[in-house]
C-alpha cells in the first residue's frame, strides 16, 4: 500500500508577497521533497478543484458566491499576483483574482486524497495545498484561510463514502476555529485542537466541549507557551489516544500546521522536527490500530521556509514508513513540559478521563 501525496501548482496565483502565507513556502518545500527524491516514492494524485456542492457542505451558499464574485478570473497580462490589487477579507486574509479557483483548488486536492484512501487506493496520505483551511468560517474568510479544506473532505468522506465517525486532529499551534464551528453540534465528528493559548484567534478554550447533541466531541487543548515536543507527545498519548479509542472513528483526518516549530515566527510552542515525526508516528499507529491506518494529513500553517519544508518531509517519511531516518537539520530546545502537564490534568478531569 502506498502513501498518496497531492499538490495543485495553481496556488502560486494566490500569494502576497511579504505575507507569512505565500507561494514561497511551497516553493521551498517543493525544492526540499524534490532534491529528497522522497516524491518518486510516493502516489501521486492528479489536481482537480472540489465541486461546490462539496464546499457548500460546510459553508453557506451566499459565502460561496460572495467568494467567487469578488475573484476574478487570472489575467493573462499579469505576470504574478501582485500586478494586480489585493482584496483584504480581514486584517490577515488577503483575496487576488484567482483565489477563488485556488481554494477550490486546495479543498479539491484533499478531496482527490481522501478518495484515494476511503477506497483504498492508497493507504494514507498529505495534502500539501494551500490556501489552509482550518481558520475559515461557514459564512466568512479568516485567518489566511478560504474554505475549510479539512471540513469539506471529513463531510465529503461521510456523504460520499459512507464514513461514520470522523475524527480530526489539528495540531497546528492556532485554534481551529473554523471546523470547531462546522462540527460543534455534531456528534459524528470529534474534533481535538492542540493550539497555543491564548493566542490567535483567541477561541479555543477547554470549556468549549460542543452543544446539543455534538457536547463532549468537541476537545480543545490549550497550551501555555513554550511546551515544546513533549507536551503535544503527552497530549497526543494521555488525551487523544483514549478519545480516539473510544469514538472509534472510520478514518482520521490530521491538520497539519507546523508553526508550532521553535523557528516559526507566529508562535512560542518551541516544537522540532524530530518531534513532529514523533507526533506524526503516534497518530499513523493510532490509524493502523482503530481504522485500517486511514491518515489524511492537510496542510494548515507553518510559515518557517527552512524548518517547515523538514517538517513535511519527516511527516511523510512516518507515513511512508521510510527506510531512510527522519533527519532535523536544526534540532530541538528545551520545553515546559510540566506547563503542558497541568493542562492535560485538567482536560482530563472535564472530560472525565482518568
Ligand atoms: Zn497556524
Amino acid at each position: 500500500m502506498t502513501t498518496a501525496f497531492v499538490y495543485d501548482p495553481f496556488e502560486r496565483f494566490h500569494t502576497f508577497l511579504g505575507h507569512p502565507e505565500c507561494h514561497q513556502r511551497m516553493e521551498s518545500a517543493l525544492a526540499l521533497l524534490e532534491s529528497d527524491g522522497i516524491l518518486d516514492t510516493l502516489a501521486r494524485l492528479p489536481n482537480a478543484p472540489a465541486s461546490i456542492d462539496a464546499i457548500r457542505a460546510v459553508h453557506s451558499a451566499s459565502y460561496v458566491e460572495q467568494l467567487q464574485a469578488l475573484s476574478q478570473p487570472v489575467d493573462a497580462s499579469a505576470a504574478t499576483a501582485q500586478d494586480v490589487a489585493a482584496m483584504w477579507l480581514d486584517p490577515d486574509t488577503y483575496l487576488f483574482g484567482a483565489s477563488y479557483e485556488a481554494a477550490l483548488r486546495a479543498a479539491g486536492g484533499l478531496l482527490q486524497l481522501t478518495d484515494a484512501v476511503m477506497t483504498g487506493q492508497a493507504a494514507n496520505g498529505f495534502s500539501m495545498n494551500r490556501p489552509p483551511g482550518h481558520h475559515a468560517r461557514p459564512h466568512s474568510a479568516k485567518g489566511f484561510c478560504l474554505f475549510g479544506n479539512a471540513a469539506v473532505a471529513a463531510r465529503h468522506a461521510q456523504e460520499r463514502h459512507g464514513a461514520q465517525r470522523i475524527l480530526i486532529v489539528d495540531f497546528d499551534v492556532h485554534h481551529g476555529n473554523g471546523t470547531e464551528e462546522m462540527f460543534y453540534d455534531d456528534p459524528t465528528v470529534l474534533f481535538i485542537s492542540i493550539h497555543q493559548y491564548p493566542h490567535y484567534p483567541f477561541s479555543g478554550g477547554m470549556y468549549d466541549c460542543g452543544s446539543a447533541a455534538g457536547e463532549g466531541f468537541n476537545v480543545n487543548i490549550p497550551f501555555p507557551d513554550g511546551v515544546g515536543d513533549a507536551g503535544y507527545l503527552a497530549a497526543v498519548r494521555q488525551l487523544v489516544t483514549p478519545l480516539a479509542q473510544e469514538f472509534a472513528p472510520d478514518v482520521i483526518f490530521l491538520s497539519a500546521g507546523y508553526d508550532g516549530h521553535w523557528m516559526d515566527p507566529l508562535s512560542g510552542h518551541r516544537l522540532s522536527v524530530s518531534g513532529y515525526a514523533a507526533l506524526a508516528q503516534e497518530l499513523l499507529a493510532l490509524a493502523e490500530s482503530l481504522c485500517g491506518g486511514r491518515l489524511i494529513c492537510a496542510l494548515e500553517g507553518g510559515y518557517d521556509l527552512n524548518a517547515m519544508p523538514h517538517c513535511i518531509l519527516s511527516t511523510l517519511r512516518v507515513l511512508s514508513h521510510s527506510r531512510a531516518p527522519v533527519s532535523d537539520p536544526f534540532g530541538a530546545v528545551e520545553g515546559r513540559p510540566d506547563a503542558a502537564d497541568k493542562v492535560i490534568a485538567a482536560v482530563k478531569r472535564q472530560l472525565g478521563i482518568r
